[in-house]
């Protein structure tokens, strides 16, 4: 853990300028820039080779980056501006890092992949890329504890006046190093190496961390009549209520599961639901079946509907408009079956239920674990780094990638961030 108590240890060998610590997209970013920048730079990473979790993203393709970028692409527990960091490294620099490489990239509607379509080619250019630059890379090594000594202490070298890092390993190494960056990510796929080490060493050097949450992640309900539709895969526009508040709104496709929804449009607003689960707030998941439907287009087939010949299924009323297990979603959560007789029921009471074709309420308990969840929501505020992601509370420590309170929609937007704050922490760090 980063501690400022005096130990006994004498530090006189520096192993390198700068540590970095965890392997992932941000701390290879950061350990190429600070390299790149001049510095000896020592990387260590706790699982056997680097760049695990980058295997797994994008469905194993790796959806690098955005070709759309907005404020709104983001979220910060704080609302902090991120655009002066994109701006240092933007999602052209970061086009341009691999390109200059000889790593060909390709954009579907903005989502940009690599050529290959092989996230494998990511992860293998990092590591080319780390070894040309001669960065020393130690693997299967966690690192367990950072004793941070300032000048002025015992053990210090009177004529040094920077901050020294001595990091220990479980494996019982030990290195030091001027500067140290955290890179080791949040908790987000602990499968993949991320335990959520890196808030104990921030917390030891004098940060906070808001909560950690899991973000891009399926929603759960206990709500009983979602069964019915379990398997259905629909396009349609879900809308997230705390309250009577409409917090936010995503539109794709939709999975529907017995125990609640999930698919991209879920993911983007799950981790607003995750913070207003965590306030105890009461969350409400509102779909739209029939999303593409302008309003006076629909008020006339409303209008039809409830003209038809009624002496027919409850079904084959309401043929034609959604998939059949939604229908039956929609009729047991009022109680009914598919098979009842349309004759049974009113014009309200049908009426009712095609308003529920497009704005069916369901109840949110919970969301997926940290094991499912693509990011981690919370983290160390970035109002406790500076413009370098340099640590305001200890000098000569830099953050970088999950770990700090930023979290980016689903599309490339959480692995341009672990690029662009890696960057940045590691040019600063090599100064
Ligand atoms: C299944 C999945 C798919 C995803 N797909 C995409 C996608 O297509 N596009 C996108 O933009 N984002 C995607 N993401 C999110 C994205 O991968 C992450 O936000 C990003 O990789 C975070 O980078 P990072 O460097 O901060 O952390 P990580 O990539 O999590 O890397 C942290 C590294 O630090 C190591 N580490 C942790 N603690 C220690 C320690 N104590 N000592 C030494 N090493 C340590 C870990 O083993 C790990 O290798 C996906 C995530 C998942 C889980």
């Amino acid at each position: 853990m980063v501690s400022k108590k005096k130990s006994a240890v004498t530090h006189t060998a520096i192993t390198a300028d700068v540590a970095v610590i965890g392997a992932g997209a941000s701390g290879c970013m950061a350990a190429v820039s600070a390299a790149m920048a001049g510095a000896d730079v020592l990387l260590i990473e706790a699982n056997d080779k680097i760049c695990r979790k980058i295997y797994a993203t994008g469905n194993g393709r790796c959806n690098l980056m955005n070709l759309f970028m907005s404020k709104e692409c983001y979220h910060t527990g704080g609302g902090e501006d991120l655009s002066p960091f994109f701006a240092r490294f933007s999602v052209q620099d970061h086009m341009a890092f691999w390109e200059s490489r000889g790593i060909r990239l390709h954009d579907r509607q903005g989502y940009v992949y690599p050529r290959t379509d092989q996230a494998s080619t990511i992860a293998e250019a990092f590591e080319k890329i780390l070894r040309g630059l001669s960065v020393k890379i130690v693997t299967g090594e966690r690192v367990n504890a950072i004793d941070c000594r300032v000048p002025g202490m015992e053990g210090f070298a009177a004529q040094d006046r920077h901050t020294l890092f001595k990091i220990e390993t479980a494996a019982g190494n030990r290195y030091t190093a001027r500067k140290v960056i955290l890179a080791g990510g949040g908790m987000a796929g602990p499968q993949y190496g991320c335990g959520g080490d890196m808030y104990g060493f921030a917390v030891q050097s004098g940060h906070t961390v808001r909560k950690p949450l899991p973000a891009l992640v399926q929603l759960f309900s206990d709500d009983k009549a979602l069964k019915a539709a379990s398997g259905v895969r629909c396009g349609a526009k879900v809308t997230l209520y705390c309250g009577k508040e409409a917090l936010c709104a995503d539109s794709g496709e939709v999975q529907m599961t017995e125990k609640g929804i999930s698919g991209i449009p879920v993911f983007q607003i799950s981790a607003a639901a995750a913070k207003a689960l965590e306030a105890g707030e009461q969350v409400l998941a509102e779909i739209d079946f029939l999303p593409e439907l302008p309003e006076e287009e629909w008020e006339r087939e409303v209008e039809r509907r409830l003209q038809e010949d009624r002496n027919c299924m409850l079904s084959v009323f309401f043929l034609g408009l959604v998939n059949r297990k939604i229908l039956d979603l929609v009729l047991r959560k009022r109680g009914l079956q598919a098979e009842k007789k349309a004759t049974g029921l009113n014009d309200a009471d049908l009426a009712g239920i095609l308003a529920d074709l497009r704005a069916l309420r369901i109840k949110i308990t919970g969301t997926g674990n940290f094991a499912q969840a693509q990011v981690t929501s919370g983290g160390v505020p970035l109002s406790e780094t500076d413009e370098e992601l340099q640590s305001r509370r200890t000098p000569g420590l830099y953050m970088a990638g999950e770990m700090l309170d930023v979290d980016g929609l689903c599309g490339g937007y959480n692995l341009q961030w672990a690029m662009t704050s890696g960057w940045i922490a590691g040019k600063g760090a090599a100064k």
